[in-house]
């Protein structure tokens, strides 16, 4: 690992052209053991997320039915289970910030990250916005708990048992 620690890192940072050109000559240093003895950092994933007001909002096509589904058919197949009175293991830290943020700044990217449909942002006219976690879909994928912008969102071990099956595989 040590050989290629840099690269990804250098591209991130410095782009396809030079970054490649910079992995490149480190890797070749390295091999000659005569790599510079820095480690360029990686990203944390969460703090490449952009406020949703420079963005234009993507309109995703809706699956056919053939060879794209929507999510919670594809939760179907993975058989996923959770008893039903089990408790939540998807911990908010802060509700208040997950709505001040989470919702109204970044545009509730968990309702588009979370492959399983999980989270929600329910709008009913004349109410606030409402999150709700649906949390017996989960496949435990965890990405909530390193995408959330705020890492306000934990992903805890749920009770013994529950989760993604995969009979088929
Ligand atoms: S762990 Fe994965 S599947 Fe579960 S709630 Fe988080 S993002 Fe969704």
């Amino acid at each position: 690992m040590k050989l290629v620690q840099n690269a990804q890192p250098a591209v991130a940072k410095y782009g396809g052209d030079i970054g490649t050109m910079l992995a490149g000559a480190d890797m070749w240093m390295r091999t000659l053991k005569i790599g510079l003895p820095i480690s360029m950092e990686h990203h944390r994933d969460y703090t490449m997320t952009g406020r949703a007001d420079l963005y234009q909002k993507i309109d995703y096509p809706k699956p056919d039915g053939k060879i794209s589904f929507d999510r919670l058919t594809n939760v179907a197949f993975s058989f996923t289970n959770h008893a039903e009175d089990q408790p939540n293991h998807l911990k908010v830290a802060d509700l208040e910030l997950q709505k001040e943020s989470e919702y109204e700044v970044f545009g509730g990217p968990s309702t588009r990250y979370c492959p399983a449909g999980v989270y929600e942002w329910i709008e009913e006219e004349g109410k606030e916005p409402r999150f709700q976690i649906n949390s017996q879909n989960c496949v435990h994928c965890k990405t909530c708990d390193i995408k959330d912008p705020n890492q306000n969102i934990n992903w805890t071990t749920p009770e013994g048992g529950g989760g993604p099956n995969y009979p088929n595989m």
